[in-house]
């Protein structure tokens, strides 16, 4: 029997109640399409790669978007939903089309970008969105939206979140014909290139350094490596209105809704350095030793144990800050709310 800890990044997760990798958009709007008039939960997911599922998993059908296939028209990038992402990146920056590269090496599909607005070295998936087309759940109709449907805006914000209403098809992005990048500005990756932030470099070398740096981070999916089993970034960056006294210290970035901080800054400075719960509790879940935003499986965790270090994390970062940070992943059947003390004791 197939469990989600077989079908996740984070690894853990109990039963399938019945699975289905839809390779075809026939067959994957016929799935969801049936399971919606006889009342079965559906559950539409591509690389597993944001996605915590409680342990007791899912009933229902759990449907894995698999269809393949692009299309590279001029400028215009078309990609079918379940082409593994950075399979697209490569692909475009050896087209000599630039606009992707920063975001090389982010685990996931291609259908799991608009849905928390894609985002790394300072470009989002929005940057470059030219259009996605969605089936509509809920008037079983399949539209074409443009990015001002899309619902971006506030960090990670999009109108695919938080809901089951919306699949995505297909995404189409608009690319610059071109072997330069855009300006850049990120310090870690401006730095790896030799160059001043605000210049641009060669997208085969921005592809490169994006590579190298995610790597020494762990932030790019190995099975070998546990540093990298879990969802990159657990919590979301908290965007506020206003910023707690405790918290003045913080570094912070303009957002549309008020200010943003580094939730990884949150966590470290509120007791939680990167590596931190090896010697914790039961010891199967631990903050990434790269860095302190990711939670990571240690190899044998349960998603309660998961849920558990996460609260406590949580908690500590509220204590010493008064923010309550949210999970930036997609959790189904679990919830940060568990008591902490049924995993952890310390
Ligand atoms: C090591 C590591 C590093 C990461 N680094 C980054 C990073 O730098 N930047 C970043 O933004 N993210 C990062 N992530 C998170 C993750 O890779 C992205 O969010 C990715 O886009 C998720 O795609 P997916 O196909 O795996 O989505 P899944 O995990 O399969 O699904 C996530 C959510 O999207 C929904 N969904 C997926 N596909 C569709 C679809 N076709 N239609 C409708 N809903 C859909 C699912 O229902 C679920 O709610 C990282 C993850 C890991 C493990």
């Amino acid at each position: 029997m197939r469990t989600f800890a077989d079908l996740t990044t984070m690894r853990v997760g109990g039963p399938v109640g019945r699975f289905v990798a839809a390779g075809s958009e026939d067959e994957l709007l016929d799935v969801i399409r049936g399971a919606d008039s006889s009342g079965e939960p559906v559950l539409v997911f591509g690389g597993g790669s944001n996605l915590v599922v409680g342990d007791r998993g899912w009933d229902g059908v759990a449907v894995k978007i698999t269809t393949l296939g692009a299309q590279i028209d001029d400028t215009l990038v078309r990609a079918a939903a379940g082409v593994e992402w950075d399979f697209l990146v490569s692909a475009t920056v050896d087209a000599g089309l630039a606009g992707l590269e920063p975001l090389s090496g982010i685990p996931g599909s291609v259908g799991g970008t608009p849905v928390q607005n894609v985002g790394a070295f300072g470009t989002l998936t929005s940057d470059v969105l030219d259009s996605v087309r969605v089936y509509d759940r809920a008037t079983g109709a399949v539209e074409s939206w443009g990015p001002e449907r899309c619902g971006f805006g506030s960090h990670r914000q999009s109108t695919f979140k938080h809901t089951d209403r919306y699949v995505v098809l297909e995404v189409s992005y608009r690319l610059r014909r071109s072997q330069q990048s855009v300006p850049l500005k990120f310090d870690r990756l401006v730095a790896a290139l030799g160059i001043d932030a605000g210049a641009t470099a060669d997208i085969r070398e921005v592809r490169a350094a994006v590579l190298r740096l995610r790597r020494e981070k762990g932030s790019i999916y190995d099975p070998a490596d546990t540093d990298t089993w879990g969802v990159g970034s657990f919590f979301i960056n908290p965007v506020l209105e206003t910023v707690p006294e405790a918290a003045a210290a913080s570094p912070t970035y303009p957002d549309p809704l008020g200010t943003k901080l580094p939730a990884g800054w949150l966590i470290d400075k509120a007791g939680f350095p990167p590596g931190y719960g090896a010697e914790w509790g039961r010891g199967t879940v631990a903050l990434s030793s790269k860095h302190a935003l990711a939670v990571c499986n240690r190899g044998n965790a349960t998603t309660t144990d998961v849920m558990s270090f996460a609260s406590h994390i949580r908690a500590g970062v509220q204590e010493r800050f008064d923010i309550r940070l949210r999970p930036e992943c997609h959790l189904v059947n679990c919830s940060l709310d568990e008591p902490v003390e049924r995993a952890f004791a310390r």
